[in-house]
C-alpha cells in the first residue's frame, strides 16, 4: 500500500487525489501519476524484483495500483532479443529485438497498458470497461476484459483490417465499428465517456493505463543485466510508449537500480502519418494533426495526444525520429522475419525500417548498443503481405515433382 502520492498536471503541476481523472480542471493539460521514490528505493531492490514472478507486476511499486494485481498475471516479461543476424545486416555491433510480438495474452505491448487499467477500474469499482483503438487495444480490452468480468465497449474505425476485426470479436466484446478515422472514434468515444459510467482505459483512465508502458522499459534495462541500451528505438502512434520508456529509464536511475543513464530516444512513423517526426525534423514547438493514410493502422493516430511530450524526449536525450514509406514497412517486416526468425505486424516494420535509416544517416552509431521495440505480432496483419512474399513451390504429389524444384533452385545436394 501507499507508493503513489496522487495525480499531477504535467503542465501546471497542480496536484490532484486518485480518481477516474485525466485532465486539469484549470490548464487542460494531462494528469501523471506520481510516486514516493525514496520509498519504492527501499522496498524496490535488484533481489527482491528477481526473486519475483516473471511477469509485469515484478514492478509493481512503480504501477500505480494500491492492492494486488488482478489482470494481466501472465502479461509481461517477454523475450529480449540479441539480433546477430540482423545486426550483420545493418552494419552494427550490439543490436537487441525487445519482443512484445509474444505478448500474452493478444500478442501485442498493449496488454502491458491493459493489465494495469484493468487492476485499476476494479479498485475503482468500475464494471464496464471501453476504449477507442487502433486495433491492438480492441484485442487486448476485449480479452483481459473477458477474464476479468467486465462488460466490455470497444470502437473501432470501420476501416479496420478484417483480421483484426475478427481477432476482437471471438472475446465477445460490444464491438463498434465507427465510420471515420480513429481521430474521430477518440472524438466520439471522449463524449460517451463524459455521459456513461465507463472505465474508458485510453480516456478516464489513462493517467494509469499509460503507467503499464513502462513495463517494457524496466525489462529491458533488466534483461541487459541492470544497464540502460545506448539507443532505444519506439514506434509512436499517440507517442505515449515513447514517453514512458524514458520514464522508466529515469525511474530505475532515481531509485538506484541503474548505475548511469545516457540513452538516446528515437521515434519511428510511418510516412503516410508522421505528425511527430515531422515536426522533430522541422524544429516545431506545435504538431500539426494530418489524417492518416497508411498500411501501418496501429501507428495511424493524427492528433497525437502525446506527441509534444515524446518530442521533448526525444529531444532531451539527443535523439531522432523518422518515418517511411509502405514499401519499406514491408521490407522491414520481411527483413526481421528473415534474419531474426521474428514476425512483426506493421508497426514493426515501422521500427526496423526507421532503426535502418536511423543507422544510414549516421543518427545511430554504429559501434553502439541500439534497442528496437518490436510492438505487435504479424499474424495480425498478414493482409499487409499479401501478394509481397514469394510464393509456394507448387509440385504433383510425386519424388520427380519434387527433385525438379530442387534442380530448379539450384539445391546442391552434397
Ligand atoms: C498502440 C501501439 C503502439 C504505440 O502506441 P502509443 O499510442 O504511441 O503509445 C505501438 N505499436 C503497436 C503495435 C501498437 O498497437
Ligand atoms: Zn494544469
Amino acid at each position: 500500500m501507499g507508493y503513489v502520492r496522487g495525480l499531477k498536471c504535467r503542465e501546471c503541476g497542480r496536484e490532484y487525489p486518485i480518481d477516474p481523472i485525466y485532465v486539469c480542471e484549470f490548464c487542460f493539460g494531462p494528469l501523471e501519476v506520481v510516486y514516493d521514490y525514496k520509498k519504492i528505493k527501499r522496498k524496490l531492490t535488484r533481489k527482491n524484483i528477481e526473486k519475483r514472478e516473471k511477469n509485469l507486476w515484478r514492478y509493481r511499486e512503480l504501477l500505480p495500483i494500491d492492492g494486488e494485481p488482478q489482470v494481466g498475471l501472465k502479461s509481461g516479461y517477454t523475450p529480449l532479443i540479441k539480433a546477430d543476424n540482423l545486426a550483420k545486416e545493418l552494419g552494427v555491433s550490439e543490436l537487441y529485438i525487445k519482443d512484445d510480438t509474444v505478448a500474452h495474452p493478444t500478442l501485442s505491448f498493449k496488454d502491458r497498458v491493459v493489465a494495469v487499467a484493468l487492476t485499476k477500474a476494479k479498485e475503482f469499482g468500475f464494471d464496464t470497461v471501453a476504449c477507442a483503438s487502433t486495433g491492438n487495444l480492441a484485442h487486448s480490452v476485449s480479452a483481459h476484459g473477458a477474464k476479468a468480468g467486465f462488460q466490455r465497449f470497444v470502437f473501432i474505425p470501420a476501416t479496420l483490417e478484417p483480421s483484426k476485426i475478427v481477432a476482437s470479436l471471438v472475446y465477445e466484446p460490444n464491438l463498434v465499428a465507427v465510420d471515420g478515422n480513429y481521430d474521430e472514434v477518440n472524438r466520439l468515444c471522449s463524449e460517451i465517456a463524459n455521459k456513461y459510467k465507463w472505465a474508458f482505459v485510453n480516456i478516464n483512465i489513462r493517467p494509469f493505463y499509460a503507467e503499464g508502458s513502462k513495463t517494457q522499459g524496466f525489462e529491458i534495462i533488466e534483461q541487459l543485466g541492470w544497464k540502460a541500451p545506448d539507443n532505444v528505438v519506439v514506434p509512436c502512434a499517440s507517442g505515449s510508449l515513447l514517453t514512458k520508456v524514458w520514464k522508466s529509464f529515469k525511474e530505475f536511475k532515481e531509485i538506484g537500480l541503474l548505475k548511469s543513464l545516457d540513452t538516446k530516444v528515437y521515434g519511428a512513423q510511418a510516412s503516410g502519418c508522421s505528425p511527430i517526426s515531422t515536426a522533430l525534423k522541422q524544429g516545431a514547438d506545435v504538431i500539426r494533426p494530418v489524417k492518416p493514410s497508411t498500411i501501418a493502422k496501429s501507428l495511424a493516430i493524427g492528433n497525437p495526444a502525446d506527441g509534444f511530450y515524446a518530442i521533448q524526449a526525444i529531444r532531451d536525450t539527443g535523439g531522432y525520429a523518422e518515418d517511411v514509406t509502405d514499401e519499406e514497412i514491408v521490407e522491414g517486416i520481411k527483413l526481421l522475419a528473415r534474419t531474426e526468425g521474428v514476425f512483426a505486424e506493421t508497426a514493426g516494420g515501422v521500427t526496423l525500417a526507421c532503426t535502418k535509416k536511423l543507422i544510414e544517416t549516421g543518427k545511430i552509431p554504429r559501434d553502439e548498443s541500439t534497442v528496437m521495440c518490436i510492438t505487435g505480432n504479424g499474424l495480425k496483419t498478414q493482409e499487409a503481405l499479401v501478394g509481397r512474399t514469394a510464393s509456394p513451390h507448387h509440385i504433383k504429389p510425386n519424388l520427380a515433382s519434387f527433385e525438379e524444384i530442387l534442380s530448379k533452385i539450384g539445391y546442391d545436394r552434397s
